[in-house]
């Protein structure tokens, strides 16, 4: 599969998984939330209804005090409140009341009886009725509940029917909703009755309880500080509203524990009913968003989150391992590929070139690969060989086995090696064979391996066989040459002596005879006689120079320098020549010393015999090292050379002036070559015609330690 699809799979994958797992961890924590909802309505409302059932018993307390003693005087009411220590455990109790139950027969009675008690008594609201329900105590003694004395609830219809049922059952009975007027203010309240009955007990019937019927114990009830005593002090995961009747109307809205936060939207919601006094009161409980705890709420987010991100990094991981796996697999595509390529060109270069290849043990007892043109040259079958490695040694010519084998002896381990034999094919052809062979580098655990060439040189052989032919007949042939012209020119110089002395007797003898001619021919004879003299005696010098030279040893070139000036005393004398050379600067070379000072002598008398016209004669010799060799250099202010002439000079006979300008035999420069080249230096001119040259040669130097001569 392509990286990109891989990738984009493992993407949709982790994305799936974290949604659903997000799903569900939401689900779960809805569930969790929804439970522990449930759990915490419950506690608030086994509270509330524990409270709200405990409440009203205050009346009880009273009920079964006054019943015992009568109706209550103010001072009896206040005893019997302080004894229950009302207004300290009630919290929410507007104030307890004692309404006595009074036949429109007894008011008057009942007036003067109330009068005693609490003076400026008055039933509110007058008038004569058959029955009243009369307020006669209240306690606490405030402003805002002493108007309360006095006044008939029986008027009132629900209050009526409220002290009707509560008469009639003997239970506590409490009112609807009501708007009490506290401190000013319109507070929602409700007002619960307790009937009292002459004698401890309540009655049994409705008649009894109708016939003894002393009057009410009542206590009005603000439920807002009622609920906010019951309900925890820090409610606020849970807004909890009361409502009076069985069902939540606005009007009935008694309480509600967050008034300010709207909770229409609330997720979850529970209602539930509170039995009081008769009464049914609706509890609508709302979960505030404080509710779910922090990781409860976040839980399924991190999930989402987590998931996406687990999500990327697997699309990530897939897509690098898919990428690394398809750039691997090219790469390797790639090498096999390359490497097919090269062992092809490999085998295809081993089987083609004109040597034998081969792989083998170091020691050439098994051979991993042998070039086919094994058999072109050794003109044995590779079969042969492969089957028995063995056999190559008896088909090496048998004078060379030894010599071969040693060779393998004493390098098989070695890197790099080669040599020569011959071999005898099967046809009986002699060949010589040059061969090389290489370790190959390998692992340490491989087998050791050489790599090995054998190339046919018969021919090679041949041809430098011919060459050490010819080279020796060549030697033999200068050494006749030389021989010849040793022999020559010293047999020549026999006869030349001769004619020189016959033409000086001559002179002397019948020089007075001889006309002017007759003179001037005899002079020319006698000149070339001295010049071929000359000539013969240069050429004899040349010819001697490679073979009959001193051998090369350590010389020092001031002491050559310092022959040379004593030889040409003369000359420098009569030139005026000035020749500028520090002895003490001179160094000491690998020469023969005879040699040197014929090249040195031969250099400054050309500089001399080359002057120019117009100056005074300068020569200058110096020495300058050179890694190993010594550059020397003879200058001078001459005529010069033109470049053409540059290498002409060098060879024999050559002269580019007449004998008549300037006398010579054009072996000088020649015979320095020579001699030169026997030292391994070389010899060239540099030059500017008119200005004049300098001649330069090179010599091998010597360490200092080497004694000279
Ligand atoms: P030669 O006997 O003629 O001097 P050389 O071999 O010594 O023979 O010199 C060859 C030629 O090189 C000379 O004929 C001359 O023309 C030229 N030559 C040699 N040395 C100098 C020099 N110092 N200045 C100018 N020309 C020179």
């Amino acid at each position: 599969m392509r990286p990109l699809a891989l990738a984009a799979f493992a993407l949709l994958l982790g994305v799936t998984v974290s949604l659903f797992a997000w799903r569900a961890s939401k689900d779960e924590v809805d569930r969790l939330v929804a439970s522990r909802f449930d759990a915490r309505v419950a506690e608030l409302q086994t509270v509330l209804e524990q409270r709200m059932v405990a409440y009203p018993q205050v009346l009880r307390g009273i009920q079964a005090m006054v019943s015992a003693s009568g109706h209550p005087s103010r001072a009896d009411w206040a005893r019997v409140n302080q004894t229950l220590q009302v207004d300290s455990i009630y919290p929410g109790l507007t104030g307890t009341v004692y309404i006595r139950s009074v036949p429109g027969e007894q008011r008057t009675e009942f007036e003067r009886e109330v009068l005693g008690f609490e003076p400026g008594f008055q039933i509110k609201p007058p008038g004569e009725r058959p029955y009243y329900t009369i307020v006669t105590s209240v306690e606490p003694r405030t402003p805002s509940n002493l108007p309360v004395i006095g006044s008939d609830s029986w008027v009132h219809p629900v209050r009526r029917a409220t002290l009707e049922a509560a008469r009639d059952s003997g239970a506590i009975q409490i009112t609807g909703k009501l708007n009490l007027v506290i401190d000013d203010k319109p507070t929602p309240a409700f007002l619960m009755y307790q009937a009292i009955y002459q004698g401890a007990a309540i009655p049994d019937t409705i008649e009894e309880r109708r016939d003894r019927l002393l009057g009410f114990a009542t206590a009005g009830c603000r439920v807002g500080v009622l609920m906010r005593t019951i309900l925890p002090a820090d409610l606020n995961d849970v807004e909890v509203r009361v409502y009076d009747g069985a069902e939540a109307t606005a009007d009935g809205l008694y309480f509600d524990s967050h008034p300010d936060v709207d909770v229409s939207f609330a997720s979850h919601q529970a209602q539930r009913a509170v039995q009081i006094g008769g009464r049914t009161w609706t509890v609508i409980y709302a979960m505030l968003p404080g509710f779910a705890q922090a990781a409860e709420g976040a839980l399924p987010r991190q999930t989402l989150v987590g998931g996406i991100l687990v999500s990327l990094l697997l699309t990530l991981i897939v897509w690098s391992l898919a990428t690394t796996r398809a750039r691997a697999q090219a790469l390797a595509v790639d090498m096999t590929h390359s490497l097919r390529a090269s062992e092809g060109r490999f085998r295809e270069l081993a089987e083609n070139i004109d040597q034998v290849f081969f792989v083998a043990d170091p020691q050439y007892r098994h051979f991993d690969y042998i070039s086919p043109s094994f058999e072109r040259i050794w003109g044995r079958s590779r079969q042969e060989l492969l089957e028995n490695p063995d056999r190559w040694l008896s088909w090496l010519h048998p004078e060379d086995v030894e010599a071969v084998r040693a060779v393998v002896a004493a390098h098989g381990g070695e890197d790099d090696y080669g040599t020569k034999f011959r071999i005898v094919r099967a046809d009986g052809e002699v060949r010589w064979l040059a061969a090389h062979a290489f370790n190959v580098a390998r692992a340490a655990d491989e087998p050791a391996r050489v790599v090995g060439f054998h190339s046919d040189i018969t021919d090679q052989k041949a041809a430098e066989e011919k060459i050490a032919r010819y080279i020796s007949e060549i030697e033999v042939s200068n050494n006749d040459l030389e021989q010849f012209a040793y022999v020559a020119s010293h047999d020549l110089r026999e006869p030349l002596r001769m004619v020189s002395s016959y033409l000086t007797l001559l002179e002397r003898r019948y020089g007075e005879l001889l006309d002017a001619d007759g003179r001037e021919f005899l002079d020319f004879a006698r000149e070339g006689a001295v010049r071929l003299d000359r000539l013969v005696l240069d050429l004899l010098g040349f010819s001697r120079i490679q073979r009959h030279g001193n051998p090369l040893a350590a010389t020092n070139l001031a002491h050559v320098m310092g022959d040379v000036l004593r030889n040409l005393t003369v000359a420098i004398r009569e030139s005026g020549a000035a020749i500028s050379v520090d002895l003490d600067r001179l160094p000491v070379v690998h020469g023969d010393r005879e040699q040197l000072v014929s090249v040195f002598q031969n250099l400054i008398s050309n500089a001399i015999k080359y002057r120019s016209p117009v100056r005074p004669v300068r020569i200058a010799v110096t020495a300058d090292s050179d890694d190993g060799y010594w550059r020397l250099s003879v200058t001078d202010n001459g005529i010069g050379i033109e470049p053409q002439y540059f290498d002409r000079i060098f060879r024999i006979f050559q002269r580019l002036h007449s004998r008549a300008e300037y006398d010579g035999t054009g072996i000088g420069l020649a015979m320095c070559k020579r001699i030169v080249e026997r030292h391994g230096g070389q010899i060239w001119v540099q030059s500017v015609p008119e200005e004049g040259s300098t001649f330069y040669f090179t010599l091998q130097a010597v360490p200092p330690t080497q004694s000279e001569t």
